[in-house]
């Protein structure tokens, strides 16, 4: 079997070996196809088989409701934060925002773009180490919608649960933590993701959106970055990545044979708990960078008593098999990405060398 590493990448990330294995034995030939699945016309029926399959899965293991599409679409979530405001911008009826940390600063950055934005709560002045509790937030009944970030991958922050927003859309940038955990879909008018994190290689996002909102936008909007454009087509308006889906929909496939969100969930906190519990149980030789109440289960940040210890750890630690440990150059320190497909295995080797770098350095 192959020597896998201790894998702790923040994205592209850590996918089950099941996956890769399977995909190995695909690879040179797709089901007595005499060829690759990356050879054939995505309007041909073998990938079309690939693209529905994905599609009925994600909204089975998610429980979407019927009057929502799923789009696969490329660009990244970079994407999404230019086709949210391009798309669901309401003349007259500025967004609003929330504040949350990196990518939702970035998200900000693009919707300014297109004119004014307000933003309904930020925790900078915490330094992002938390999110806002839902009675922090302001916003008119009247915005085009409120767009949260549901988990900071770099600070290591998420949100516990979600704001009730009633008839104000709701969406939500679900990149690093999408199927970590149980979520109603219904909550949200559009959730987007890139698959890099939690579902399958690069190259694919998904967007979740409620049927209503897919219609003409006020902005004039390029063929391609239209919503509509996607739905009409279930995705194969023009060349989807095939390879890219494929893998997403072989993880998925992973995914439901674990159990699916709900047994996700119960491994991620396990994975999660024991990395808190070394850092609190550590008399300050190990610091959270996230508030409690705010932490992230997919990623784990904390630093160390000095610049000088950080870099120690991390030397160290790579030397020992473990990858992508070090922390984000914004924050800092060090963060464990501990998405769905990282085993539990990998998180006690780390709970076991943190120890023992503690009494060594401690
Ligand atoms: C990684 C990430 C992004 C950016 O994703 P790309 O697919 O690289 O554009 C956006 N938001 C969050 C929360 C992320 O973790």
């Amino acid at each position: 079997m192959a020597n896998r590493a201790y894998n702790f990448n923040a994205g592209p990330a850590a996918l089950p070996l099941e996956v890769l294995e399977r995909a190995q034995k695909q690879f040179v030939e797709f089901e007595n196809s005499g060829m690759s699945l990356m050879e054939m016309s995505h309007r041909g029926a073998v990938y079309e088989k690939v693209h529905f399959e994905a599609v009925a899965l994600l909204r089975e293991l998610m429980g979407i409701p019927h009057n929502y599409k799923v789009l696969f679409i490329q660009g990244g979530a970079s994407t999404q934060f230019a086709m949210v405001p391009m798309n669901l911008i309401k003349s007259g009826k500025a967004p609003a925002y929330i504040a949350t940390g990196s990518w939702a600063t970035k998200a900000i950055q693009e919707a300014k773009m297109f004119g004014d934005i307000t933003i309904a709560a930020s925790t900078e002045a915490d330094q992002y180490r938390r999110v806002p509790a839902i009675n922090e937030l302001q916003y008119s009944e009247d915005t085009s919608y409120l767009h949260l970030t549901s988990n900071e991958t770099i600070e290591g922050t998420q949100w516990r649960e979600y704001p009730d927003t009633g008839s104000v859309p709701l969406i939500g940038d679900l990149s690093s933590d999408i199927l970590c955990r149980p979520i109603d879909v219904s909550q949200f008018a559009v959730i987007y993701a890139g698959a890099q994190k939690n579902l399958g290689p690069s190259g694919v996002t998904i967007v979740i959106i409620r049927e209503d909102l897919i219609g003409q936008p006020d902005l004039p909007v390029p063929t391609m970055l239209r919503y509509s454009t996607h739905a009409k087509a279930d995705s194969l308006y023009n060349t989807p990545p095939t390879f890219a889906v494929y893998m997403m929909n072989e993880t998925l496939k992973w995914l439901k044979e674990q159990g699916g969100a709900a047994a996700m969930e119960q491994r991620n906190r396990e994975k999660a708990r024991l990395l808190y519990e070394v850092i609190d149980g550590s008399s300050g030789f190990y610091r959270g960078f996230a508030e409690p109440g705010s932490r992230s289960i997919m990623n784990v940040t904390f630093r160390l008593g000095s610049e000088e210890l950080d870099k120690k750890f991390v030397k160290e630690s790579e030397a020992e098999g473990f990858v992508g440990l070090k922390g984000h150059r914004s924050v800092g320190g060090m963060r464990a990405s501990i998405y769905n497909a990282v085993p539990v295995e990998s998180v006690r080797a780390l709970v076991n060398f943190m120890k023992d770098f503690q009494s060594r350095n401690g």
